[in-house]
């Protein structure tokens, strides 16, 4: 059997991804429960205390964006929407005015991101039974300008890889920094070349990302994001090339920018 190897990476028998790549099913989990503490803090300056998940963009919740989105992709089976436990209601009415269908599942998420995830996930495995094979992408719901074309990128890396996330290639000069009581001192600069800035959907192989998530848990370790999780776990994560207009709405403008996008493609 053909093995990738890759030094210091798992190995993951290749034969069996091509296999199984033709039966594979596609399970979607987005964690909606921040609370976007960046945009609130601005509130004075035109900021919102309203979660910016659901915020809105040309009339339409940022989060049924996301939605729409993933459920154009075919393949795409179930999606799974973690939110705050006073939310739910608001999103299960949100997926009924939208008609966005039987295919969206709406739990409770966590305080922190990866609490979401792993609630969802949770919730996916024991719901759907989702076989090791399986492909799992993870979408912050903050993410509204998400295309089919790079969420079914993504998971034609993940058959072939394992794991894969988005990654926007860096065009300014990367510097590391020491930070000081008198600001921030350079003390190296990164090659460009050699940096993407990590964007959503990222995503595994359902067994790899089971995984890498149990053993976060037993080394009680928090990443910002999945790939960090498989990184750690030394699972190969591929890279598909993203996009400035797959940013996260993250402060107060941020609507006004992703209107400008969505006016740029009618
Ligand atoms: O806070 P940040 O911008 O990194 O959030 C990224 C995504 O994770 C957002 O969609 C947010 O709603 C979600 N999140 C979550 N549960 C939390 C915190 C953030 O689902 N406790």
């Amino acid at each position: 059997m053909v093995m990738r190897r890759r030094p210091g990476c798992r190995t993951v028998p290749f034969a069996a991804i091509l296999y199984t790549s033709l039966a594979m099913r596609v399970f979607v989990i987005l964690p909606a429960a921040g609370i976007g503490t960046r945009m609130s803090a601005g509130s004075s300056a035109g900021g919102t205390s309203t979660p910016k998940q659901f915020l809105s963009i040309a009339g339409v919740p940022v989060l049924v964006h996301c939605l729409r989105a993933f459920l154009t992709v075919q393949r795409v089976e179930a999606i799974y929407v973690a939110v705050r436990n006073t939310e739910i209601e608001r999103v299960q009415a949100q997926v009924a005015e939208f008609g966005l269908g039987a295919k969206v599942s709406v739990v409770e998420g966590g305080d922190i991101r990866q609490q979401s995830v792993t609630n969802a996930l949770v919730s996916l495995v024991a719901t759907t039974g989702c076989g090791d094979d399986d492909v799992i992408l993870v979408h912050d719901a903050a993410r509204p300008l998400i295309d089919p074309a790079t969420i079914d990128r993504t998971i034609d890396a993940i058959a072939e890889h394992g794991a894969a996330i988005v990654g926007l290639p860096a065009v300014d000069t990367i510097k590391q920094v020491e930070r000081t009581a008198h600001g921030a001192i350079v003390t190296a600069t990164i090659p460009r070349e050699r940096i993407v800035q990590a964007q959503t959907p990222q995503g595994a192989r359902c067994g790899l990302l089971q995984r890498a998530f149990a053993e976060a848990v037993a080394d009680e370790f928090t990443g910002t994001d999945e790939a960090s999780l498989l990184e750690r776990a030394g699972f190969v994560v591929a890279v598909v090339p993203g996009s400035p207009r797959n940013f996260k709405i993250t402060q107060p403008g941020d609507i006004e920018l992703a209107e400008f996008y969505l006016a740029g493609v009618k």
